[in-house]
């Protein structure tokens, strides 16, 4: 699709989503979330060959959340190879982001790497491959976005860590069944860090773009295999949308990852990377509209993967 026609594309999408911008429940469980207008929605898009488009909030920065998931799960297997499928599993959870549940009778190995539990214990593998004062996930997302300023909202990652009385139980509950393997504060720090990035749709879309560029970074070097880049999209695919991964394989058909700040990350293989934005979640935890937004995107594109 020529760009003009893109561009055309996004600002009927927004045109069409308009009556239910404001819709959904923001997070509160992190106060700061919480405090967030819900009255916001961006779209962007890169296309593999690098062309930007975006209409509405696209340029306005929120918390990227679970969405930072995808890159450290990414960082961990360009690192380390499949050495992280001895402590997770990849199968869709069916349950809540934060379920603690399952852990107990799956003797502490994760459901997939998407939900809380599968996050921590990557975050601990990637704590032990890097130093403690490192932010792997900060870093790549500014280099591939190109965008240096992209930084930690200090204050979105303080006010999780002090009501984190949940992920702490999962990390320890981790712990004890011997999946994690440095300490639970060092681990739900870095895990808080990266969830609390702050980024743009349009920086989004571009930090995502070596998912549709079969693992290929910006710069052109290679992060992933192309058959490792198959499998963190199919992960995605099962998993990306805590217990609604059926209903976004329904409306969009795309590779995607949600995060409670309201982002969606979508992949189209060899196409593009798309950024939905609007802070409003529906009961299952996705942005409402910013499920809506990709339903009607991918209708009028014929982008799906099925
Ligand atoms: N930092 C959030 C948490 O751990 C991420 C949740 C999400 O976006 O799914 O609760």
């Amino acid at each position: 699709m020529v760009i003009r026609d893109l561009q055309a594309v996004l600002h009927e999408v927004h045109e069409a989503v308009g009556p239910l911008i404001g819709s959904g429940s923001v997070a509160d469980y992190i106060p700061r979330l919480g405090a967030v207008n819900p009255d916001q929605f961006g779209i962007a898009v890169m296309t593999t060959d690098g062309d930007l488009c975006s209409a509405g909030d696209g340029d306005v920065e929120f918390s990227i959340q679970s969405i930072s998931k995808v890159f450290s799960l990414a960082l961990v297997m360009a690192a380390d190879g499949d050495g992280i499928w001895q402590r997770i599993d990849r199968e869709p959870s069916g349950a809540a982001f934060n379920s603690l549940a399952q852990l107990e009778y799956k003797r502490g190995i994760p459901r997939n790497p998407f939900m809380n539990a599968g996050a921590l214990v990557v975050a601990d593998h990637l704590l032990s491959l890097t130093a403690s004062e490192d932010s792997p996930v900060l870093d790549f997302v500014r280099a591939e976005s190109g965008n240096p300023s992209i930084a930690v909202d200090a204050l979105t990652a303080a006010s999780e860590l002090s009501h984190a009385d949940l992920n702490s139980s999962i990390a320890h509950m981790l712990r004890s069944f011997g999946n994690l393997r440095n300490e639970v504060p060092e681990v739900l720090d870095r895990y808080v860090q990266q969830c609390s990035i702050a980024m743009s749709c349009e920086d989004l879309a571009a930090a995502g773009l070596f998912l549709a560029r079969r693992g290929v970074r910006a710069d052109g070097s290679r992060l992933l295999t192309a058959n490792q880049a198959k499998r963190v999209n199919a992960v995605m695919l099962t998993s990306g949308f805590y217990d609604a991964a059926g209903e976004f394989a329904y409306r969009v058909g795309l590779p995607g990852k949600s995060g409670v700040g309201g982002g969606i990350l979508a992949i189209v293989p060899d196409v593009c990377a798309i950024c939905v934005w609007a802070p409003g979640l529906d009961a299952s935890g996705n942005s409402l509209v910013g499920m809506a937004a990709l339903d009607e995107l991918t209708s009028r594109t014929g982008w799906s993967i099925f």
